[in-house]
């Protein structure tokens, strides 16, 4: 794969390699706005998607992408994400999850989920957001990038007539919450963007019912469809899985300057979110690349965002890579702090001084976790319980 040969990254594999992986395929053939469907069938050795190919389930309740753009001889684009799938009739998107039927763009993935979890809201990880809430989580097949340490391929890159799904729709999800006692939704595990139709309709309903709407997120998506969504959304977590273009070329088929924008815009439309980057070895190990991001961070967000650096450990097809050392990270931290980041993390490792929350002003640990998991808290009326600070954040 190319990558950044300055400074410290390594040039793991050319991009012919890459591309031949087959994943690769992806960076050669849908380019932005390009056409997406010789990847697939190529790859997959498909042909054109028909009625007869995909289960009834997901025919009969496929329903029309809400922002499209259509073009001569039925062709049609996706204006979701910025990947912007051109695509011809039959042609199904590089996400997997949209088909160009008769000039019209289609979600085969609306109201089927294929993971269906209650998990600690910790987990997502927003640490600053109703700790210790649950959070009805839902996924379905389908991302915009193809990462190359993604934790969850088997359903981010999946079709989603290749794996089990439940029906459940948007009312059926704000039910299920309810009954789970669960504060929140989070549309997650996989790329929230792919499946935009079912998630928007649900956040609406949960709105209404006063559940709470969580997005996780590689933030990867087109400014108007983020404006329309931040209506109904009460939190996000969003990855920033470099601060290299080169690297989101190579690592994650991305690129990372819609992801700052979609950053700006959540801050902009007053959204809580919080941000997780993963330190992959070789490729985001960097400090120079840190101290980068986290400069952008306080120029263009402010100090109060928490940001969570996350361990990279061996998986999908980066598994002949070590975990992340944990020296490099807790520097990393040490780091962001200095430069006047008020909350940082280091998640995916064992219990941590840095997975608690001490507050900016009096510097007293105010929240102690362990795991996703909190002890204690002196956190009261949003402030600091000791010195009377403000803790950013949403805490009741
Ligand atoms: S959401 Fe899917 S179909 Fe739409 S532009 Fe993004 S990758 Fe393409």
């Amino acid at each position: 794969m190319t990558i950044d040969t300055d400074g410290q990254y390594i040039c793991s594999m050319t991009r012919r390699e890459f591309i031949q992986t087959g994943i690769g395929a992806s960076l050669a053939l849908t380019p932005v706005g390009a056409l997406a469907v010789p990847l697939f069938s190529s790859n997959r050795n498909e042909k054109k998607i028909t009625r007869n190919d995909a289960p009834d389930t997901l025919w009969k309740w496929s329903k029309e992408v809400y922002f499209t753009e259509k073009l001569s001889n039925n062709y049609s684009k996706c204006l979701t994400c910025p990947n912007e799938c051109v695509l011809p009739p039959d042609a199904r998107s590089r996400c997997r999850s949209h088909v160009n039927k008769g000039g019209t763009i289609y979600t085969l993935v609306y109201g089927n989920p294929c993971a269906i979890h209650v998990d600690p809201i910790e987990k997502k990880p927003l640490y600053h957001f109703l700790p210790t809430s649950r959070t009805f989580s839902i996924a379905t097949t389908g991302c915009s990038f193809n990462c190359l340490n993604c934790q969850n391929w088997e359903i981010s890159q999946a079709r989603p007539e290749d794996v089990k799904f439940s029906t459940l729709f948007p009312r059926d999800v704000v039910d299920r919450a309810i009954a789970t006692a669960c504060t929140s939704i989070a549309y997650t595990y996989s790329e929230a963007t792919t499946f935009y139709e079912y998630m928007a309709d649900t956040c609406r309903i949960a709105r209404e019912r006063q559940i709470k709407n969580v997005w996780v997120t590689n933030g990867y998506i087109n400014k108007q469809p983020l404006i329309e969504l931040c209506r109904t959304l009460d939190a996000a977590n969003v990855d920033i899985k470099s601060f290299s273009e080169k690297t989101y070329s190579c690592l994650n088929a991305g690129r990372l300057q819609p992801v700052l924008e979609t950053l700006k815009i959540l801050k902009d439309k007053n959204v809580w979110f919080e941000m997780n980057a993963l330190i992959v070895p070789t490729y985001s190990d960097n400090m120079d690349m840190i101290r980068e991001m986290c400069g952008w961070i306080l120029t263009h967000l402010g100090p109060d965002h928490p940001l969570h650096l996350s361990r990279f450990h061996p998986q999908y097809r980066l598994t002949y890579l070590p975990p992340t050392p944990i020296a490099f990270l807790e520097k990393a931290r040490e780091t962001a702090l200095n430069m006047g980041l008020h909350y940082v993390y280091v998640g995916n490792i064992p219990p941590s001084d840095s997975s608690h929350t001490y507050c900016p002003s009096c510097k007293k640990r105010i929240i102690n976790r362990t795991g996703y998991r909190i002890e204690d808290t002196r956190i009261k009326d949003g402030a600091c319980a000791y010195c009377g600070r403000t803790i950013a954040g949403i805490w009741s």
